[in-house]
């Protein structure tokens, strides 16, 4: 099958089925977006979701946590994974909020990664999901049904499957189709053992049609 043929039957599939994916984090603001995907990293979005009400209850906006320590930031964040450094970063990168951008989370990727903590898939999250512009944050999700479908090919690098999954997917659906591999990948398409027999992909996913053409040829040799 065209590489081509792939992405048109994978945009058709999920304009159909999931017309309006959203990230599983909650917020309610531009600002509780960046926190929670800053917190997000190597992390569930379960567990930031567990402990961003308390945060964001006791530090409502950039001023409030640029005001805070570190240490006060710890206490709130400790049962995410690496704590230390990420309550640095939010308070890091509340002072730059309001030192440079009077506030307001910036819509562009540049601006973005100057924040400390900010990086190209945290900025394109933020980009994409706030501001709605057409960029690809690709996390391990993205990254491996991409691979797995055959959307992307010898891409090894997040920034080479954002550039191939940029360039072929319609401009209109690159701001979901993020969400759409995450969702595949968190509960189908897993990464130890994809679901292949309750998948709804099989018909144009390249992993599928390659594990089966093995096991064709394994029956063929055991039956001759
Ligand atoms: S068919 Fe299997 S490998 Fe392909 S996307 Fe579905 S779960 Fe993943």
């Amino acid at each position: 099958m065209l590489k081509q043929d792939r992405y048109r039957l994978f945009v058709e599939y999920f304009s159909e089925h999931q017309p309006n994916p959203v990230t599983e984090l909650n917020y309610t603001n531009p600002y509780e977006l960046l926190v929670a995907v800053i917190l997000s990293a190597q992390c569930t979005d379960k567990r930031i979701n567990q402990v961003t009400p308390a945060l964001f209850d006791r530090f409502p906006n950039p001023e409030s946590l640029a005001l805070a320590t570190p240490e006060e930031v710890f206490t709130y964040i400790r049962s995410v994974s690496y704590p230390n450094n990420k309550a640095k970063h939010l308070v890091g990168m509340a002072k730059m909020l309001i030192g440079e951008f009077k506030g307001e989370v910036p819509s562009d990727l540049n601006e973005l990664q100057k924040m400390p903590g900010v990086g190209r898939k945290t900025a394109n999250v933020i980009a994409s999901v706030i501001y709605d512009i057409p960029a690809m944050a690709v996390d391990t999700h993205v990254f491996r049904v991409a691979n797995r479908i055959g959307l992307t090919s010898n891409a090894r690098t997040p920034l080479a499957v954002e550039k191939q999954l940029m360039k072929h997917l319609p401009r209109h659906t690159i701001a979901i189709a993020h969400h759409w591999l995450i969702l595949h990948g968190r509960y189908i398409c897993i990464a130890r053992r994809p679901k292949c027999e309750i998948c709804p992909l099989t018909s144009f996913c390249k992993y599928y049609e390659q594990v089966m053409s093995k096991k064709v040829v394994r029956s063929v040799k055991v039956s001759g």
